[in-house]
């Protein structure tokens, strides 16, 4: 079933001095279109990598190395318990597998190492223009699918964390296994049975 987007969550993340939505979270054009302002998008992506940024921080013993490697395939198979975790590595795969090439490339440099425009500009021969344009892009792309993701959408952050306090689990209504095939192949998600 195709995702709709809710105009009462739209706009709780328009960014109210938006050009395009005035802060009312929906694109111009068609009445009753349901397609939501790049604002909405680019906030959903906001949101997202602030956490993956804050989880990653809190679990130092497991930086954006590690993860890579086991989405690489490198490790065979890997069970990620802890929710914090297992969100890293949901962000970190969705992301990789949504970007072109050149698109990852420039998240990896930006997102991820934290080069600034002039070093990605120099790094992947951009000019500042198609810097900024390509960021927004992956900006968009990545919000839309963090929220329209099926069955566990990344955001809303807290119907993802399931409401946990950080620090704290509960017994989780899913807990994911992921399995690496050899060649790096795709990871599966199975729910699995209840944890204490
Ligand atoms: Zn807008």
């Amino acid at each position: 079933m195709e995702f709709q987007w809710n105009r009462s969550e739209v706009l709780g993340l328009a960014r109210e001095a938006c050009a395009h939505c005035h802060g009312l979270g929906m694109r111009h054009g068609d009445e009753g279109s349901s397609e939501p302002c790049n604002c909405v998008l680019r906030k959903v992506f906001t949101s997202c990598f602030r956490k993956f940024r804050a989880c990653a921080e809190k679990a130092s013993h497991l930086p954006v190395a590690r993860i890579e490697n086991v989405a690489n395939g490198c490790d065979n198979r890997q069970s990620w318990g802890m929710k914090s975790e297992e969100y890293m590595a949901d962000f970190y795969l969705v992301t990789k597998r949504n970007l072109d090439a050149f698109e990852f490339q420039l998240f990896r440099f930006h997102f991820l190492l934290g080069a600034d425009w002039k070093l990605c500009c120099r790094r992947l021969k951009l000019d500042r223009g198609r810097f900024f344009h390509s960021v927004y892009r992956i900006e968009q792309k990545l919000g839309r699918i963090f929220r329209e993701l099926q069955p566990y959408a990344l955001f809303p952050l807290d119907e993802y964390f399931g409401g946990a306090v950080e620090g704290w689990r509960e017994p989780t209504r899913k807990v994911v296994e992921m399995r690496f095939g050899p060649r790096g192949g795709r990871a599966l998600r199975a729910p699995l049975k209840k944890v204490a």
